[in-house]
C-alpha cells in the first residue's frame, strides 16, 4: 500500500485499528510477535578473533612479537633449546590482548547500557489512552501523537494536523522542516520529501502538533531501507586517548632508538652479538607502556558510569575530558534551577485588587482562570478522586486552580469546543486556541504579558504593566490573558489574524519554587571558579528576583533582557559578557550568541537546553546538557550529556566527577611513565657501565603486566580528591603533563635508576653482601627485578594522592588495595618457586638479597613523602 495515495479511511481499514481508540494491547502483542520490535538489525559486531588480529597489529605489539621471534631465532641459532622466553613473551603478548579486550569488551558495555538508559519514547494513543511507551514497542496501526520536538519513531500517515512542520534533513538532506498536511492525498508516484501527508522514522517535529497512523516499523521504513549505510561502526576516542595513543607510540619509537643505541654499545665492547640482540630487545619490550591505553580507557568508563549513577548521562565520551575544563554554566531557569511545579498565587483582573488564590477566590478571577484553562493542551486524570494534571507545567497550574475551585477542564471544553489553534513555542511566548461559543465564536489567547501588549486593544492596560512589574517583583511567573469574539468561523489561523485587537481579560502569577540545592551548587560552583549565568524565558523582574535568591546575581545591571541583547553588536557583548549573569525574555536562538561570545573570550561553557531551537546552542557549546525528562528527543540528540533529573546540582556534580577523572588519568600517566622510562635508563646506564643487561625481556614484561598493570587499572577508580571543587577549572589548552608532572616522572624515574642499579650492582658483584651466595650476573638481576617489580607496586600509593600516603585510607579505594597485594603475592612466588625461577630466569638468593631488595624498594615512598611535605598540602581523598 502507498498509504500517501490513500484516504486516511482506507488505512484505518488496511491496517486495522481504530483512529479513537487506538489499538488493544492483545493487537499489539500479536503485531509485535509477528512482525518484530521496531528496530533496524544491529550492525555485526566485530568476532573475537578479529578484535584479536586487530590487536596484534597494535604498534607496541608488533614489537612485542618481533622480540618473540629474535628471542625463538636466539634458542635455534646458539642451539641450547630454551625457546621459554620467546613462549612466554607470546603467552604475554596473548594475555595482554585478551585483557585489553575484555576491559575494553567491558567499558563498551557499561557505555551501551548507558545509552539504554537514555532510551527513546514516543507517544501513543493505547486502548483509548495516550501513553509513553518505548520506542521499539510501536507496531503497524499504532497511532503516534506528535508534539514539538518529538523524534518520529515509524513511518506513519498523518491523520490531524496543527501547524506541523517536520525537519526531514535525516532522509531527503532538506534542511528545511516541511510543512505537513493531512489532508493532502497523493495521485501520482511522489517522492518522500513531497509525500506531505506521511512522516518518516528518523524525522523530528519542529513545530506543531499532530496525529499519524504508524503503516511501517523497523526495517520496513523508509530509514530502515538504507539503515545498512547508517551503522556506524567508528568507536569515539577523546582527545585525550588520541594523544596518549600518540605518546605511546613515541615512547615505543624512543625505545627502539635506545634499543640501537644499546646494541652498538655491547658491539664495541666486544659482547656476543646475539645476547646483545636479546638485550636490546628487551629494552624495546621495558619501555613500551603497553597498560597505558587500556588504564585510561577504563578511567573513563568508570567516570562515566559514575556519572550515571548520579544523573548525568553522557553521550558522547569527549564531554568527560570537557566537563573538567568547564568555566561557565548557562543554565535554564525553569525546571532546572527551579522545581518547575508552579502553582498559581495570585490573579488580577481590573483596579487595584489583586486575588490572592490561596485566601479568597472571586467570580472574576476564577473567569481568567477558566478562560486561560480553555488554552491549554495538559491531560486531566483522576486517580482515587485525586486530580493528575500531566503537561506543560505552567498550563498545568492553571488547570490545577481551575479544578480545585469545582470546575473542570472537561466541562469547559464541552461547553466551549476547540476549533483550532496557534500552539505555544518559547519563541513566540504565547499561545491561542479558537472556540466554538453558542452561534458565535472566541479566540483565547494566553501569553507573556509584555510580548502580548501591543496585541491589546481594549482594557486597563497600563494598571496591568504596574501589576505585571509587582508580580514579578515577587517572583512571579505572569501569563497575560485575552480574548476576541469573532461573528463567523475565523478560518484564516494565523497568528497576524487572530493574535491582534485583543480585550485584556486578567494576569495570573504564579510561583515555581527554587529546587532546594540549586543555592548551594551554584555556591559550589563558585569556588570552584565556575559562573553560572541564567537563561530564561521568563520576565527580567521574575528572573532577577530569583537568581538574587539563588545567589547568581548581585546588581541589577548583571541582568539584560533580550531586546537589549538583540540591540547589542557582538563587540559590545564580548565587552561585557563576563559580567552579565542574567538573560530574560530570550529565545532559544539567543542562546547561541551567547554561548559564542564567551567562547570567543576563551571560557569552556556548559549550555542547557530543552526545546527543538535549544539544539544548535546546545551542539554549539562545549558541554551540551539536554533536560531528560522534559527535553525533546532533539535536544537530547543534540546533547553530549543528558540530565535525568534535569536539576542544575547535577552539572555540577558532572563537572566535579570530569575533573576527578582527569586528575586520575594523570595519576596512572605518572605510575606508569616513572617505571618504562627508568627501565629505560636502568638497561642503558647498565650497559654503559660494561655490567651486562640487568633484565631479561620477560622479566620485564612481567614487571610492565602484573607489577604495573594489575595496580594500575584500579587507579580508574580512586575516589575524587576533597578540594577538587576548591581550585581553579583545569585551563582549556593545558598540556597533560601541566603542572610539574613531567618533573615528579623525571624524579621518580630516577630514583627507581639508582636503587635498581645499586641493587643489581650489589648482586651482581659483591660478595660480602651474602656469606651464602656469591655475587653473579642472575643473583643481581634477581635483585633488580625484585626492587623494579616491588617498588612499581609500591608507587601507585605515592601517585594516589597529593596527600602523604599515611593520611589516605587504604578503605577508599579497596581495589587499588586488592591489586597491589595480588601483584606482590604472585612477584614474590615467581622468585621462591623453582620451577618459575627457572622460567623467568631467576636464581634463589639469600635472606640478606631479599632483605636489600626490600628496603631498596621503600626508598621511593621516602623521596615522595618528603616532596609531598614541600609542596602545599590538599584535602584528603573523599567520595562525591
Ligand atoms: P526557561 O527558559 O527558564 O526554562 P521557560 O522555558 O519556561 O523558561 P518559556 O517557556 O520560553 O520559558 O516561557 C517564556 C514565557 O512565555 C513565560 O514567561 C510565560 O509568560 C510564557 N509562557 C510560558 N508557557 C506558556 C504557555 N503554555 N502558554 C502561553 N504562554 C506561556
Amino acid at each position: 500500500m502507498d498509504a500517501y495515495k490513500e484516504t486516511v479511511d482506507y488505512v484505518v481499514k488496511e491496517v486495522q485499528t481504530d483512529r479513537q481508540m487506538g489499538l488493544t494491547d492483545a493487537q499489539v502483542k500479536k503485531r509485535l510477535k509477528e512482525n518484530g520490535r521496531n528496530k533496524f538489525d544491529e550492525a555485526k559486531k566485530d568476532s573475537l578473533l578479529k578484535k584479536f588480529l586487530h590487536n596484534l597489529t597494535d604498534f607496541t605489539t608488533m614489537i612485542l612479537l618481533v622480540a618473540a621471534a629474535i628471542s625463538f631465532y636466539t634458542a635455534i641459532a646458539t642451539d641450547h633449546g630454551d625457546y621459554f622466553e620467546g613462549i612466554l613473551i607470546i603467552a604475554i603478548v596473548v594475555i595482554n590482548s585478551v585483557l585489553a579486550i575484555v576491559q575494553e569488551g567491558n567499558a563498551e558495555k557499561s557505555l551501551a547500557a548507558l545509552q539504554d538508559m537514555n532510551k527513546q519514547t514516543c507517544l501513543v494513543l493505547r486502548e483509548g489512552k495516550v501513553e509513553k511507551i518505548d520506542a521499539e514497542e510501536v507496531v503497524v496501526g499504532d497511532i503516534l501523537v506528535l508534539e514539538s520536538g518529538s523524534m518520529i519513531v515509524a513511518d506513519a500517515r498523518l491523520t490531524q494536523t496543527s501547524q506541523l512542520r517536520v525537519e526531514e534533513s535525516a532522509l531527503t538532506g532538506e534542511s528545511e522542516a516541511v510543512e505537513k498536511d493531512a489532508e493532502f492525498i497523493g495521485n501520482e508516484d511522489e517522492n518522500l520529501g513531497d509525500q506531505l501527508n506521511m512522516i518518516f522514522k528518523g524525522c523530528t517535529v519542529a513545530n506543531g502538533r499532530g496525529q499519524a497512523i504508524v503503516t511501517a516499523t523497523g526495517m520496513h521504513t523508509e530509514m530502515g531501507k538504507i539503515a545498512s549505510l547508517l551503522n556506524d561502526h567508528t568507536s569515539q576516542k577523546t582527545p585525550l586517548q588520541k594523544r596518549l595513543n600518540s605518546l605511546g607510540k613515541r615512547i615505543s619509537l624512543i625505545a627502539l632508538g635506545a634499543a640501537a643505541l644499546v646494541f652498538i654499545i655491547g658491539q664495541l665492547q666486544g659482547e656476543p652479538m646475539l645476547e646483545m640482540f636479546m638485550t636490546s630487545v628487551s629494552l624495546a619490550v621495558a619501555a613500551v607502556p603497553e597498560t597505558l591505553t587500556v588504564i585510561v580507557t577504563l578511567t573513563l568508563a568508570f567516570g562515566v558510569q559514575k556519572m550515571a549513577k548520579k544523573n548525568a548521562i553522557i553521550r558522547q565520551l569527549p564531554a568527560v575530558e570537557t566537563l573538567g575544563t568547564a568555566n561557565v554554566i548557562c543554565s535554564d531557569k525553569t525546571g532546572t534551577l527551579t522545581q518547575n511545579k508552579m502553582r498559581v498565587r495570585r490573579v488580577w483582573t481590573r483596579g487595584d485588587e489583586v486575588i490572592d488564590t490561596e485566601d479568597a477566590m472571586t467570580d472574576e478571577a476564577m473567569e481568567v482562570l477558566k478562560m486561560a484553562s480553555l488554552c491549554t493542551d495538559v491531560i486531566v486524570e483522576k486517580v482515587d478522586d485525586e486530580v493528575i494534571v500531566k503537561g506543560n507545567p505552567t498550563e498545568a497550574a492553571i488547570v490545577r486552580a481551575v479544578e480545585e475551585n469545582y470546575h473542570t477542564k472537561a466541562e469547559l471544553e464541552e461547553a466551549y469546543p476547540r476549533i483550532a489553534e496557534l500552539p505555544f513555542d518559547s519563541s513566540r511566548k504565547m499561545m491561542t486556541t479558537v472556540h466554538k461559543m453558542g452561534k458565535k465564536y472566541i479566540s483565547v489567547t494566553k501569553g507573556a504579558f509584555d510580548v502580548l501588549l501591543p496585541r491589546f486593544r481594549f482594557g486597563d492596560v497600563d494598571q496591568a504593566a504596574i501589576v505585571n512589574d509587582r508580580f514579578g517583583k515577587k517572583a512571579l511567573r505572569v501569563i497575560a490573558v485575552g480574548y476576541a469574539i469573532h461573528e463567523e468561523e475565523p478560518k484564516d489561523i494565523r497568528s497576524e489574524v487572530l493574535e491582534k485587537d485583543l480585550r485584556l481579560l486578567g494576569l495570573i502569577g504564579m510561583i515555581d519554587p527554587p529546587r532546594p540545592e540549586s543555592k548551594g551548587a551554584i555556591a559550589r560552583a563558585k569556588r570552584a571558579g565556575i559562573k553560572t549565568v541564567m537563561i530564561t524565558g521568563d520576565h527580567v523582574v521574575t528572573a532577577s528576583a530569583i537568581a538574587k535568591e539563588l545567589g547568581i546575581l548581585s546588581n541589577k545591571n548583571e541582568a539584560l533582557t533580550g531586546s537589549q541583547l538583540h540591540q547589542m553588536t557582538d563587540e559590545e557583548l564580548d565587552a561585557q559578557v563576563a559580567h552579565l549573569s542574567v538573560y530574560a525574555r530570550v529565545t532559544p536562538e539567543d542562546k547561541i550568541r551567547i554561548v559564542k561570545s564567551w567562547q570567543r573570550t576563551g571560557a569552556v561553557v556548559a549550555m542547557t537546553g530543552d526545546g527543538v531551537n535549544d539544539a544548535p546552542a546546545l551542539k554549539a557549546s562545549d558541554v551540551g546538557c539536554a533536560m531528560g525528562i522534559t527535553g525533546t528527543d532533539v535536544a537530547q540528540g543534540a546533547a553530549d550529556m543528558v540530565l535525568t533529573d534535569d536539576n542544575f546540582a547535577t552539572i555540577v556534580d558532572a563537572v566535579a566527577r570530569g575533573r576527578a577523572v582527569y586528575r586520575n588519568i594523570r595519576k596512572a600517566i605518572n605510575f606508569l611513565l616513572s617505571c618504562n622510562i627508568s627501565e629505560i635508563f636502568i638497561v642503558l646506564l647498565a650497559m654503559l657501565f660494561g655490567w651486562g643487561a640487568p633484565f631479561t625481556a620477560v622479566q620485564l614484561l612481567f614487571v610492565n603486566v602484573v607489577a604495573d598493570g594489575l595496580p594500575g587499572f584500579a587507579l580508574g577508580k580512586e575516589p575524587a580528591e576533597k578540594g577538587i571543587m576548591d581550585e581553579a577549572p583545569i585551563p582549556r589548552n593545558e598540556g597533560v603533563f601541566a603542572r610539574g608532572l613531567w618533573q615528579k616522572i623525571g624524579i621518580n624515574a630516577s630514583v627507581f635508576t639508582v636503587i635498581t642499579l645499586f641493587g643489581f650492582y650489589l648482586g651482581s658483584f659483591v660478595d660480602s653482601v651474602s656469606p651464602w651466595i656469591d655475587a653473579s650476573h642472575e643473583v643481581g638481576q634477581t635483585v633488580a627485578f625484585l626492587i623494579l617489580a616491588y617498588s612499581s607496586i609500591l608507587h601507585v600509593f605515592n601517585v594516589r594522592s597529593s596527600q602523604s600516603i599515611f593520611k589516605v585510607k587504604l578503605e577508599s579505594n579497596k581495589s587499588l588495595f586488592e591489586m597491589a597485594v595480588l601483584a606482590t603475592v604472585i612477584t614474590t612466588v615467581i622468585a621462591l618457586l623453582p620451577f618459575t625461577q627457572e622460567l623467568f630466569g631467576l636464581v634463589q638468593i639469600s635472606l640478606n638479597h631479599w632483605i636489600l631488595a626490600i628496603s631498596l624498594s621503600i626508598v621511593p615512598i621516602f623521596v615522595n613523602e618528603m616532596i609531598k611535605f614541600h609542596q602545599s598540602p590538599e584535602e584528603e581523598n573523599d567520595e562525591i
